[in-house]
C-alpha cells in the first residue's frame, strides 16, 4: 500500500543532514514496516530523520525507538567539521542535541510515537530482545562505531524487515567509507538483499 502524501511539517527547521528525497524514502519504508513491529533508529541527532520515521509510524499506530547518546559523533565535536556551537553544553563542555531533538518531536506531535533512548548503541543493545520491523543506521561514521551499530542491531531485524543505512559513498572521494563497509557486510552476510538506493540511503530487506 503506498504511503499517504507527504506530511505537513516544516522539516527544514530541524537541524540535520538528511536530503528530502532520502527522508521521503525513509518515510515510505517506515510506513510499510510499522504494522509489523517497532522501528529503531541509531543516531537521531536533532530529530530530522526521526520526524520522517515518526510521521509514517503514527499513521500505522506504530512506534519508533530513537537511539542516540546525544553527545555528538566524532565530526560534531568542538574543532571538527560539523560542529554546531548551538548544541554545545558549556557547563559540562559536552555536546547535547537532546533538547533540540525533544523540541522537534514535540512540535511534530510525535511524543506518543517516538520513544527516545538516550544511550550509546552498544550499551543499549546489551539486553535488547525485541525483533525490529525496521532498522535505520545513521550513527557515528568511524569504522569502529559503524561496526558496533551493525553488530549490535542488524540481527534484531525480523525476516522480511527493512534495514536502511545512511551516508553510503562508494567513491571515497565523496565521503567516509564506514557506512559503505557495513552495507557490504550486510550483503555479504547473506542476511540482507538490496532493495533500493536513494542518493546515499541504502534500503535493504532481511531475507
Ligand atoms: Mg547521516
Amino acid at each position: 500500500m503506498p504511503a499517504p502524501a507527504p506530511f505537513d511539517y516544516p522539516i527544514d527547521q530541524v537541524k540535520g543532514f538528511l536530503d528530502p528525497a532520502e527522508g521521503e524514502a525513509l518515510y515510505n519504508a517506515a510506513y510499510d514496516a510499522a504494522p509489523f513491529g517497532p522501528i529503531l533508529e541509531v543516531g537521531s541527532y536533532c530529530g530530522k530523520s526521526t520526524v520522517y520515521l515518526g510521521k509514517a509510524a503514527a499513521q500505522q499506530n506504530g512506534q519508533v525507538y530513537a537511539l542516540d547518546h546525544h553527545r555528538g559523533s566524532e565530526e560534531h565535536q568542538r574543532g571538527e567539521g560539523y560542529h554546531d556551537p548551538e548544541l554545545f553544553d558549556n557547563e559540562i563542555e559536552r555536546m547535547d542535541s537532546l533538547p533540540y531533538f525533544r523540541r522537534a518531536i514535540f512540535r511534530a506531535g510525535l511524543e506518543g510515537t517516538v520513544v527516545p533512548l538516550v544511550a550509546d548503541s552498544g550499551t543499549m543493545a546489551r539486553f535488547w530482545q525485541t525483533p525490529l520491523a525496521m532498522l535505520f543506521i545513521d550513527g557515528g561514521h568511524s569504522l569502529e562505531q559503524a561496526l558496533t551499530d551493525w553488530r549490535s542491531w542488524a540481527h534484531h531485524v525480523r525476516v522480511g524487515g527493512t534495514l536502511c543505512i545512511h551516508d553510503i559513498f562508494e567513491n571515497p572521494d565523496e565521503g567516509g567509507q564506514a557506512p559503505y563497509t557495513i552495507y557490504k557486510h550486510a550483503i555479504a552476510s547473506g542476511l540482507f538483499e538490496d532493495v533500493a538506493r536513494v542518493k546515499t540511503l541504502g534500503v535493504l530487506r532481511r531475507v
